[in-house]
């Protein structure tokens, strides 16, 4: 397996993750164009993307899904229920290209397990599966739950939110008080604690590489969000770079991940 991010936080989210036989894009929310050119960096076609998957309808994650899906004839899977808020941004996508699912199922290669998340829309984690290779991506949740951890748990790879800093998004004056109470509610987003308290739980499942993804340009930065999860490890027992490795997710293509 092959993954990388090509874009991650309130701008656009894309990753891409390849296998011998499936080239598949996990939401897709930079422009078509955008996308395209992203692609060319990995010597990747449109017209070879097998599938859109799609995570939930808030923009930063389908900006790009309807002009690329009609373009390159791609289908596009997400959950039954997400279907309902996705529709009317979809309107050239062709009927026979909406896919739904509404449990664990397969594009070619490709064991796909969506788990629901905890959002102000019906959003959904995932975690993928092809031979001894497995990974999820967590983004888009106010909290975790137990049936998620037990999904992604023991994955090699996980892409998992670590928004915001507390008090940067307490003390910021950029936000109006119900925003910051929507992003730290139970249907927004993960902080840099709740980030670093389910690494450490991944860390005990046997996950060795994590991305600190969907970081906030106003209210968390890759430095701190960093430090701060590392030192938290710390006082957890786990050591950064020893039981386990962090990298952090940004606007712009992040490492690529050969998983075995
Ligand atoms: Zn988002
Ligand atoms: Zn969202």
């Amino acid at each position: 397996m092959r993954v990388i991010n090509l874009a991650s936080g309130s701008d656009g989210n894309i990753t891409y993750i390849e296998t011998e036989s499936s080239k598949i894009l996990l939401d897709d929310g930079l422009s078509c164009g955008e996308t395209v050119k992203r692609l060319d960096l990995l010597n990747v076609k449109p017209n070879e993307i097998d599938a859109i998957l799609v995570t939930h309808q808030h923009i930063d994650h389908v900006k790009g899904v309807d002009v690329f899906s009609s373009k390159y004839n791609v289908p596009v899977f997400t959950h039954k229920d997400v279907w309902s808020g996705l529709n009317d941004k979809l309107i050239k996508t062709s009927d026979k290209n909406r896919k739904s699912f509404d449990g664990d199922f397969n594009i070619k290669d490709i064991e796909i397990v969506p788990i629901e998340v905890s959002h102000d829309v019906k959003c959904f984690a995932y975690t993928l599966k092809n031979g001894n290779s497995k990974i999820s991506i967590v983004t888009d949740l106010g909290k975790t739950s137990d049936l998620l951890l037990n999904k992604i748990a023991s994955s090699q790879l996980v892409y998992l939110e670590a928004n915001y800093d507390k008090n940067m998004l307490a003390n910021g004056n950029k936000y109006p008080l119900a925003l910051k109470r929507r992003i730290a509610g139970s249907q927004g987003h993960l902080s840099n604690d709740d980030s670093a308290k389910t690494i450490k739980l991944l860390a005990e499942s046997g996950t060795r590489q994590i991305v600190l993804s969907h970081l906030s340009k106003e209210n968390n930065s890759p430095d701190l969000a960093y430090e701060y999860i590392s030192r938290k490890l710390l006082e957890y027992g786990v050591e950064e770079g020893v039981d386990i490795k962090i990298d952090v997710a940004s606007p712009r293509p992040g490492a690529i991940f050969r998983l075995k």
